[in-house]
């Protein structure tokens, strides 16, 4: 196996068994517990807003559609399609619950399911689908692909997953106007100086918006004790007026 994340490149340990690296499954595991908060917005925006009556003007052709049709095409009926074909004739994307439901099925089957049978022999076969404890809404299905998680990165398709659910989020997130919170940081990048150090909710590095390096935080707690003395020391030297030499 290539010891590189499939999704970023990022570097995996030697002889992992994985292909989405820590930082890549990281996210997909904030995403999934995001997708559920954003479903009351959702809700909230499929009513058009028709905003005040208008008096006057030519009027219109054709009554407005009663429902907002980008959420629909979200919170709508739909189905799963194949990997190699992630829109199919769902041209606006597929909606959360299919798409969420389709990633289970695909996982569950590959999953091996160990049973007794009536003779008490125990049998290892593929698992004939997926059930989550919770039902079947949303919720319950983001709550058991992030329990599979630590297994769906070891699968060759994770980076398939990994984009579709980025996409969907893009989708949820242009229609509820959020987006994950992004905190600049005191010290400046070890790599190349520069203050350009963030923090995002949905990442586990601190990475630089100038040159792409990333800090665990105990990376960065490091190395900002060790950088930020000496640069008070230097802005501090540079405001304090100086003695005339006697
Ligand atoms: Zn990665
Ligand atoms: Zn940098």
């Amino acid at each position: 196996m290539d010891d590189h994340c499939t999704n970023c490149a990022g570097r995996l340990p030697a002889g992992s068994a994985r292909y989405l690296c820590e930082a890549c499954e990281y996210q997909l595991h904030t995403w999934l517990r995001e997708i559920p908060r954003h479903l009351p917005l959702l809700a909230d925006s499929l009513q058009p807003d028709t905003g005040p009556a208008q008096r006057g003007g030519s009027g219109r052709a054709h009554s407005p559609l009663p429902v907002r049709v980008e959420v629909l095409n979200l919170l709508g009926p739909g189905h799963a399609v194949p990997l190699d074909d992630p829109h199919g004739d769902q041209s606006a994307g597929v909606p959360i619950a299919p798409l969420l439901y389709g990633w289970a099925l695909y996982l569950a089957t590959e999953l091996p399911s160990a049973r007794r049978d009536e003779h008490g022999t125990v049998r290892i076969e593929p698992c004939t689908g997926p059930v989550a404890r919770a039902g079947s809404s949303i919720a319950a299905w983001c709550s058991w692909l992030d329990a599979y998680l630590p297994y769906a990165v070891t699968r060759q398709w994770s980076a398939d997953m990994y984009s579709q659910i980025e996409d969907l989020l893009r989708r949820i997130r242009h229609i509820t106007n959020t987006r994950p919170r992004r905190r600049p940081m005191q010290a400046p990048c070890p790599s190349c100086s520069a203050f350009a150090l963030v923090t995002v909710d949905d990442q586990l590095h601190i990475s630089c918006e100038a040159c792409a390096a990333r800090l665990t935080s105990d990376e960065y707690d490091e190395h900002r004790a060790q950088v930020m003395p000496v640069l008070a020391a230097i802005a501090l030297r540079m405001i304090t007026p100086q003695k005339a030499a006697a």
